[in-house]
């Protein structure tokens, strides 16, 4: 059989990991950590029994719908770690009763109006990577019919001119690359999810691509979208920039579904990067780590990573001796030579306290080194991109480990950390009797950081989601209370709602209720999420 996506691992079927596999990591755990985990079993495709399609679906959308179990299970979930438990442990309670997969816009128009006719909820679909439960189906509905673009996946047209590329909404981000490619083009939009996330879903949810501290939301990319609403297309003109009143593509992004299918966008591309530079440099703390992580975005250098690894995660992550802080910083350009740009950047991380040995400095090279073997830049990439993959094996073992991610003003910070950390350790002492909580700094900012969280426990079998649920509560209480966003770049979903709806104006809430009446007036698409429907 063709290899197909795993309904329960990240990634394809062929890399999801044996019960074997999965009884070593337990035994390594184990062993590490003077635990006793021991390895459950996933629920595999075939085994899985989901209720009964509740829709009959019409002749003329034969061709494109299917009610198959694999596809119906598929797209029952996202990738949060509630619904990889989910998934792992084949809990289907309220699947699609339909997965339709357009083939090209007039198709989309189709769809919409049968979900319209019939009150069926619509639930637009990319890649299906969405950690805060978007592209779940709500309960309360007669039919679900999940719309995945799959089918839509081409780069139709390149301006070199201007360089751009108007491209389908359902591509994956290596297709993407895969037909700039040629053309000596690249998005470099690179979310960790990048395998398996699309450009309508990015748009739809404001991904953040790593490697992107001057380009980092997907917002800085786009010229000009495409959507297909119940009441008809939306386009906007392309243009490089516009001053023309509250921007149309504004409400496109971060529309996560319930405004509209996106259908394709005009992007802007740029020429593969040659020149590169990159350098780690070692600190004694967080704090000091940071305050260089800021010094360089305020001198405006731009650099292409500015990340930051508390003393956990520069560990886990570098294999450092858990008590130094790591500045990862890294230039890259198509034409202009990263040398003196990279210099600048390390005597400024050097004048915060931060020590680098010259051999850690790489100051020229491209994707590869002179010998063709993979430069730092590629290598982190990948390994990065990888990591998800090494969640799969957690699964099972009844370990609670999730990761949320915010953004604050420098002015607040290091002490949104402390109260952020605080909490959610306290969360973890309380609910697992321990616990890790790590954090890194993935985007810098001249005003402020983006700090991303990890935690870690030790949950009871069977017990593991009511005990992720309290540690998330104290996660997102706390990261409200001290003034952060529920999100940097995760969205908002079914699960950041609580928060989100203190985040945003109330007014900004009736005008948004008001643009979805107008464009969904039946309110099928995405119904739960953003606002309630
Ligand atoms: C391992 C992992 C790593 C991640 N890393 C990052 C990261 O680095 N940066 C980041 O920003 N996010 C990250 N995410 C979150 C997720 O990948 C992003 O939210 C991504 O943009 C979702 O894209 P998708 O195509 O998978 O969309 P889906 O998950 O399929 O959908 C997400 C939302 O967008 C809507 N949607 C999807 N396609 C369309 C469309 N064509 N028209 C209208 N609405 C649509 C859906 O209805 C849903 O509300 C990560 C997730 C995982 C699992």
């Amino acid at each position: 059989m063709a290899d197909r996506r795993s309904v329960w691992a990240w990634g394809m079927e062929s890399r999801e990991p044996s019960h074997e596999h999965l009884r070593d990591a337990a035994r390594n755990l184990s062993a590490r950590y003077g635990l006793s985990l021991e390895a459950a079993k996933p629920t595999k495709s075939g085994s899985l029994s989901l209720r009964r399609p509740r829709l009959s679906i019409p002749k003329a959308l034969g061709t494109l719908c299917s009610t198959d179990t694999y596809d119906r299970a598929f797209h029952a979930y996202g990738h949060s770690f509630r619904d990889r438990v989910r998934k792992f442990r084949g809990q289907y309670p309220n699947p699609p009763d339909a997965v339709a997969y357009p083939r090209e816009e007039a198709d989309v128009t189709t769809l919409l109006d049968w979900c319209s006719s019939k009150g069926y909820a619509a639930i637009p679909f990319g890649g299906g990577s969405s950690v805060v439960g978007g592209v779940e189906p709500p309960e309360g509905y007669s039919g679900i019919v999940t719309i995945d673009m799959a089918r839509m996946d081409r780069v139709i047209e390149i301006d070199k001119t201007s360089r751009a590329a108007r491209i389908q909404a359902g591509a994956l981000g290596p297709q993407i690359e895969s037909q700039l490619k040629p053309d000596g083009l690249t998005l470099r939009h690179f979310p960790q999810s990048f395998e398996f996330s699309t450009l309508g879903g990015w748009i739809a949810t404001r991904s953040a691509g790593h490697y992107a501290t001057n380009h980092t939301h997907i917002d800085d990319f786009l010229e000009s979208a495409r959507m297909i609403t119940p009441a008809g297309a939306w386009e906007t003109f392309r243009l490089p920039g516009s001053g023309a009143g509250p921007s149309a593509d504004r409400l496109v992004l971060g529309s996560e579904g319930i405004l509209g299918v996106i259908t394709e966008a005009w992007v802007r591309v740029q020429a593969a990067p040659r020149h590169r530079a990159a350098a780690s440099v070692m600190f004694r703390s967080l704090t000091s780590a940071s305050d260089a992580a800021r010094a360089i975005a305020q001198a405006k250098l731009w650099p292409a990573n500015c990340r930051v690894l508390d003393e956990g995660e520069s560990q886990a992550a570098a294999g450092m001796d858990g008590g130094h802080a790591l500045l990862v910083i890294a230039f890259e350009s198509a034409d202009v030579p990263q040398v003196d740009l990279m210099r600048q950047a390390i005597a400024i991380a050097r004048d915060a306290g931060g020590r680098v040995d010259e051999s850690d400095i790489m100051l020229a090279g491209g994707e590869k080194d002179q010998a063709g073997r993979p430069g730092p830049a590629s290598i982190w990439r990948q390994s990065f991109i990888d990591m998800p993959y090494t969640w799969n094996t957690l699964l099972g073992l009844g370990l609670i480990n999730d990761t949320f991610e915010t953004a604050i003003t420098w002015d607040r910070w290091p002490d949104f950390d402390h109260r952020v950390r605080g909490a959610v350790q306290d969360a973890l002492n309380r609910v697992c009797g321990g616990g890790t909580v790590t954090c890194r700094i993935t985007h810098v900012y001249p005003d402020g950081p983006a700090p991303y969280y990890t935690f870690t426990g030790m949950g009871r079998p069977g017990s593991e989601l009511e005990m992720w649920a309290e540690i998330k509560q104290a996660a997102g209480d706390a990261v409200n209370s001290a003034g952060g966003t529920i999100t940097h770049h995760h969205a908002v979903g079914r699960d950041h709602r609580p928060w989100y709806d203190k985040e945003r104006p109330d007014l900004f809430a009736s005008a948004l209720r008001a643009t979805k009446k107008t464009l969904d007036p039946r309110g099928i698409l995405n119904p739960g999420v953003l606002i309630d429907p």
